[in-house]
C-alpha cells in the first residue's frame, strides 16, 4: 500500500470529523413514543425525516470524499468505511421503517421454481387471506450461493426466510447435479416448514 500524502489524509479527516464529532446512534434507533425515534446510546429524539437527513449526512460525506481523494490505499479504506457508514444507517432506516409490517407478516406458502435460463430463482410467497398489507409477495435471487446468502440480512424477516429456504432447496438442488442427476425445478414449503 502507497502512504498517503499527508494532505490528503488531512482533508479525509476533516471529512470525517462530521460524522464522528456527533453521536454515531452506533446501536442503532429505537421506537419512541408516537412516530419518533431515539437513540439508545445519547437518547436523542428525532422523527423520520431527522433519521432521512441522518442517513444524507452519511452520504454527503462519502460523496465529498469520492470527489476530493485520489486513487491511493489510505483514501480507499477511508471511503470504504465512509460506504459501510452509509449502508448502516439505511439499514437502521429501513428497519424503522419496517417495524408495523415485522410483527404481522407470516406466510403459508412458499412456492420456489428455478429458472435454468435466467440462472435464478424465483419465490412466490403465499399469505392467509386476508393478505396483510404491505408484505413481500415475489422475490427474485440468482442461483448462486453468495447472492442467497445476502439476503439473510434483509430487513425484512419473511426475505430473510426465504433465503433460508432458497439455500436449502439450493443446496438439494446442487448435491443431485452433482452426482449426476437431474435436480427439480420447483418446491413448495408449507407452513409446517417455515
Ligand atoms: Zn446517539
Amino acid at each position: 500500500m502507497r502512504v498517503a500524502q499527508g494532505w490528503e489524509r488531512s482533508t479525509i479527516l476533516v471529512l470525517m470529523g462530521d460524522l464522528v464529532e456527533n453521536c454515531l446512534h452506533s446501536e442503532g434507533l429505537r421506537v419512541s413514543t408516537g412516530s419518533d425515534y431515539r437513540c439508545p446510546v445519547c437518547e436523542e429524539i428525532m422523527d423520520i425525516d431527522g433519521v432521512g437527513r441522518w442517513v444524507q449526512d452519511a452520504e454527503r460525506c462519502r460523496d465529498e470524499a469520492y470527489s476530493v481523494v485520489e486513487g491511493d490505499g489510505f483514501g480507499e479504506i477511508v471511503r470504504e468505511e465512509l460506504q459501510r457508514e452509509v449502508y448502516r444507517r439505511r439499514r437502521v432506516m429501513y428497519e424503522l421503517e419496517n417495524v408495523p409490517r415485522v410483527v404481522t407478516a407470516r406466510p403459508e406458502m412458499i412456492l420456489i421454481i428455478h429458472d435454468a435460463a435466467k440462472a435464478s430463482y424465483g419465490c412466490r410467497i403465499f399469505y392467509k387471506a386476508p393478505r396483510p398489507a404491505g408484505v413481500v409477495e415475489q422475490v427474485n435471487v440468482g442461483a448462486v450461493l453468495e447472492r442467497i446468502l445476502e439476503l439473510r440480512s434483509d430487513p425484512d424477516p419473511v426475505v430473510r426466510l426465504i433465503s433460508e429456504k432458497v439455500e436449502e432447496f439450493h443446496a438439494f438442488r446442487s448435491n443431485l447435479s452433482a452426482g449426476g442427476a437431474p435436480a427439480p425445478e420447483r418446491r413448495v414449503f408449507y407452513a409446517n416448514e417455515l
